[in-house]
C-alpha cells in the first residue's frame, strides 16, 4: 500500500487537525485502497470554523467595495485555471470520475467565479413609491452572514462554486463541509484560496461525517444560511437541523430524470444525448437521464441501437484518455444498484446488457453500462435514483401519455426530449414538471443557466443571476425628511 496523503482543515486561514486528532481515510474507487487521510471534525471543530467565519463577517469583508471582493473571486478563477490539472487528478483519484472530465471541469468552473465577480456590483437597491408624506424609503440588499455549504462527493468543484461564488460576491463568509466519501479535492482548493490572500476566516473548509460534523454545522446558532447538495434523506435532516437556528435553506437534491424519444427524432443525436445522460460519469450525476421512453413505432430498432452502443463503452482506469466509464464511487452505491436490478428482474424487467459487476470489480467498484426493458415505470430501476449507469427503457404511444409518464415520479430535476418538431418540443418541455429540460441535447451547464429542481428534487436555484440574491436579505430603511417632530406617538402611521 502506498503512503497516505495527509490533509488538514482550513480554519481561520490556518491548516489544522481536528481537536481530538481523529481522522478518516478516503478510498481510491479504482482499486479500493485508502490513499488519503482527512481530519474528522468534531462539534468543537465546527464551532471553531463557524466562529472564525462570524469574526470575518464582523470584520472588513462585507464592507469592502463589491469590486474589491470581486478581485478575490477573479483570483480564485485564475488559480483554478492554473491548477486544473492538479485538481482534476486529485478529484479523479478520490472519486473515480474520469480525469478528462474532472480536469476540464476544474478549468471551466473558473467561469463561475468570473461570472459572480462581474455581478458583485450589479445588485441594486430600490427607492420605494411610499404612501407617506415626508418620507424617503429605500431597500438595500445586505449579506446574510455565515453560510454553511454542504457538498456531496460528486462534481465538487462545480457544487462548491455555485454556492461560494455568489456568497462571497455579496459579502457573506462561508464554512464548506466536504463529503466524507471524497474530501481531498476541497483541501487542494483551499490551498488555492489561501494563495489569493483572501482575509482570514472568510472561507473555511472542514471535513467529517454527516454526524456530528454536518449536523453541528447546519444547526449552529451563528449559521444563517445553509446551501445543501445531496440526497433527499439527508435533506430532511438538514431541514430539521435548520429548526434549531432558523437558517435559510436551499436544497439541490437527486433526480430520476425522464427522457422521451419521438419517432421523428434525429436518432444519432438522440443516441449520443442518451449516452451522455446515463453513461457519462458512469451515471453518477444528479441529472442522469435514467428513465427512457421510446415511441412505439421506433421502439425495437432504437432500443437495439442503444444496447449496441452501450456494449461498446470502454470501462477502465479513470486516468486513461480512452476510458469512457470509470468505477463507481463506493461499494455501498454498487450494492444499491445490484439490489434494484435484482428486484426489477424479479418483477418482469428484461436485461438487455450489463447487470452484473464487471470483472475489474475484483479491485475497484466497476459496473458496466446496463439497459433494462421495463413493462411499467414503477419497477425499482425505473423509479428509484440509482446514481449509476443503469437505463430503464419503456414504450409510449402518444405525446399526452408520455408527458403523464414523465411527470409520474417523485423527482423533478432534469428531463430530455428528442424531436425535430419544434412545436412539440415547446409543448412537452412546458408540460414537464422539472427544473431543467434539454431539447435535442443533454448534460450541459453554464454559470448563466439556473440549475435546480422541482418536487422532491429540492428548492432554490443555483447559478444564474437570480441566485446571487439568495445570498442577500432585503433591508428597508426609512428616512424622515421633515424638520417637524413626529405626530402622535401612540398611533401607527
Ligand atoms: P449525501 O446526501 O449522502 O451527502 C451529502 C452531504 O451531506 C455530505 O457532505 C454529507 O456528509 C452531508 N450530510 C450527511 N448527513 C448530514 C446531516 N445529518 N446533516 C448535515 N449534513 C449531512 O449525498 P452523496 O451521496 O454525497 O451525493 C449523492 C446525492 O447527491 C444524490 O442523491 C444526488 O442526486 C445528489 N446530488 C444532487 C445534485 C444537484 O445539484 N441537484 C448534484 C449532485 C448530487
Amino acid at each position: 500500500m502506498s503512503k497516505l496523503k495527509k490533509y488538514k482543515m482550513f480554519i481561520n486561514g490556518e491548516w489544522v487537525d481536528s481537536e481530538n486528532k481523529k481522522t478518516f481515510k478516503s478510498l481510491n474507487p479504482e482499486n479500493n485502497e485508502p490513499w488519503a487521510e482527512a481530519p474528522e471534525a468534531s462539534e468543537k471543530d465546527v464551532d471553531k470554523a463557524v466562529k472564525s467565519a462570524q469574526k470575518a463577517f464582523e470584520g472588513k469583508w462585507p464592507n469592502l467595495f463589491p469590486r474589491e471582493r470581486a478581485k478575490y473571486l477573479k483570483a480564485i478563477a485564475e488559480q483554478l485555471r492554473e491548477n486544473a490539472e492538479l485538481l482534476g487528478k486529485i478529484e479523479t483519484i478520490d472519486t473515480g470520475k474520469l480525469f478528462k472530465e474532472t480536469k476540464t471541469q476544474a478549468n471551466y468552473i473558473a467561469e463561475y467565479y468570473d461570472y459572480y465577480a462581474g455581478l458583485a456590483d450589479k445588485v441594486e437597491g430600490t427607492v420605494l413609491p411610499i404612501d407617506k408624506n415626508n418620507m424617503q424609503v429605500i431597500t438595500t440588499r445586505v449579506p446574510i452572514g455565515v453560510v454553511a455549504a454542504i457538498i456531496p462527493w460528486n462534481s465538487q468543484m462545480l457544487l462548491t462554486a455555485v454556492k461560494l461564488a455568489p456568497a462571497l460576491a455579496m459579502g457573506n463568509t462561508v464554512v464548506i463541509k466536504s463529503s466524507e466519501l471524497a474530501p481531498a479535492t476541497l483541501f487542494e482548493f483551499g490551498k488555492l484560496i489561501e494563495k489569493t490572500g483572501i482575509p482570514k476566516g472568510v472561507v473555511n473548509i472542514i471535513s467529517g461525517f454527516g454526524e456530528p460534523c454536518g449536523k453541528a454545522l447546519t444547526s449552529h446558532n451563528l449559521v444563517e444560511r445553509v446551501a445543501f447538495t445531496g440526497g433527499p434523506e439527508t435533506a430532511r435532516h438538514i431541514i430539521k437541523n435548520s429548526a434549531e437556528n432558523l437558517s435559510q435553506v436551499s436544497l439541490e437534491l437527486g433526480g430520476k430524470s425522464p427522457v422521451a424519444v419521438f419517432e421523428d427524432a434525429d436518432q444519432e443525436n438522440a443516441l449520443n444525448g442518451i449516452t451522455a445522460g446515463i453513461f457519462g460519469a458512469s451515471g453518477q450525476s444528479c441529472i442522469a437521464g435514467s428513465r427512457l421512453y421510446i415511441q412505439n413505432s421506433i421502439y425495437e430498432n432504437f432500443l437495439e441501437k442503444i444496447v449496441s452502443k452501450a456494449k461498446k463503452i470502454k470501462l477502465g482506469s479513470p486516468m486513461e484518455k480512452d476510458t469512457q466509464m470509470g468505477p463507481l464511487n463506493s461499494l455501498k452505491q454498487l450494492e444499491i444498484i445490484e439490489k434494484n436490478i435484482k428486484l426489477t428482474l424479479d418483477q418482469g424487467g428484461k436485461l438487455k446488457c450489463g447487470g452484473k459487476r464487471h470483472s475489474m470489480s475484483n479491485k475497484g467498484y466497476y459496473f458496466p453500462p446496463t439497459v433494462i426493458e421495463c413493462n411499467n415505470h414503477n419497477l425499482p430501476t425505473a423509479e428509484n435514483e440509482l446514481f449509476g449507469p443503469v437505463l430503464s427503457v419503456m414504450k409510449f404511444k402518444t405525446e399526452k401519455e408520455v408527458v403523464e409518464k414523465m411527470n409520474d415520479n417523485q423527482y423533478g430535476l432534469s428531463s430530455g426530449i428528442y424531436t425535430k418538431d419544434i412545436n412539440r418540443g415547446l409543448r412537452v418541455s412546458s408540460a414537464i414538471r422539472a427544473g431543467i429540460t434539454f431539447v435535442n441535447t443533454y448534460r450541459l451547464i453554464s454559470p448563466s443557466a439556473p440549475f435546480g429542481g422541482m418536487k422532491d428534487s429540492g428548492y432554490g436555484k443555483e447559478a444564474g443571476i437570480e441566485s446571487i440574491k439568495d445570498y442577500t436579505r432585503i433591508k428597508t430603511t426609512w428616512f424622515n425628511t421633515s424638520d417637524k417632530p413626529m405626530d402622535d406617538p401612540f398611533t401607527m402611521g
